[in-house]
């Protein structure tokens, strides 16, 4: 089902832009969507994926609400957008989230005919080296980190140096990405829940009133 709607998408052009928005989504808020929206028109995507981690590699499951339940607050969040689209790929996915994983799948149905974005966090994109299969990444997408304002932009021009040493500067594929809106963090989201402090207006209505509802991060 997810596969044909992918496929479905190459049937409008010959070569697509399509970004992967991939994260925790823990819970998803204001900061992801302008996230992806800004890296939508910025970059001329056709489409942006917002792609949920199932087990995400480098973390203990402490306050991490379950993978349904940010999947289903990420398809409310993105519902009324019709560029955004929700995949299921690491969700439904048995054992860790590797990012190559999901890019070899994105790859096999799309192959040459869409270049791939993954937009997601500089500070996740900073790791990427203890990722797996790294140097293959870089072959099957190009990177858009998104900072927040103040951001030490210096760690991403090292990295971009250790990732793509034998490269000319137009294939090292970061692109960095600055949005004011990432201020809001999921981690102070689940820290106000906890100490009942207001959550309005830091993500949709519709979000608040699932986690509300399902008492996450209580
Ligand atoms: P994280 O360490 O929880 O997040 C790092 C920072 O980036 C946080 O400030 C986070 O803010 C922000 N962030 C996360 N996703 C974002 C997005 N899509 N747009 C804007 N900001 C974002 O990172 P994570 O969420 O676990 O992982 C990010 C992505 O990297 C996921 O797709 C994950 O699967 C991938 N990853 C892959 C591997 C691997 O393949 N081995 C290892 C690690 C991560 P919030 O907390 O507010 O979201």
């Amino acid at each position: 089902m997810e596969r044909d709607n992918l496929l479905k998408l190459m049937h409008r052009k010959r070569h697509l832009k399509i970004g992967l928005m991939g994260g925790t989504f823990n819970p998803i808020h204001y900061g992801h969507l302008v996230t992806a929206e800004e890296a939508l028109k910025q970059f001329m995507l056709d489409k942006v994926i917002f792609i949920p981690s199932g087990k995400p590699p480098h973390k203990t499951t402490g306050s991490l609400a379950s993978t349904e339940d940010r999947y289903l607050m990420t398809v409310i969040a993105t519902a009324s957008n019709r560029d955004f689209m929700v995949s299921r790929v690491e969700i439904d996915r048995k054992g860790r989230s590797y990012t190559i994983d999901t890019l070899r799948y994105l790859k096999d149905i799309f192959k040459e005919r869409a270049t791939l974005y993954f937009i997601t966090g500089a500070d996740a994109i900073l790791e990427i080296l203890t990722w797996k299969d790294p140097k293959e990444i870089t072959n099957l997408c190009k990177f858009i980190a998104a900072t927040r304002p103040g951001y030490d932009i210096s760690r991403i021009e090292y990295l971009k140096k250790k990732l793509f040493k034998d490269a000319d500067d137009n294939d090292q594929h970061i692109f960095l990405m600055e949005i004011p809106a990432l201020a809001i963090s999921s981690t102070d989201i689940r820290s106000r829940i906890k100490t009942g402090r207001p959550i309005n207006y830091l993500l949709p209505e519709s979000v608040c009133n699932y986690l509300l509802k399902h008492e996450l991060y209580k």
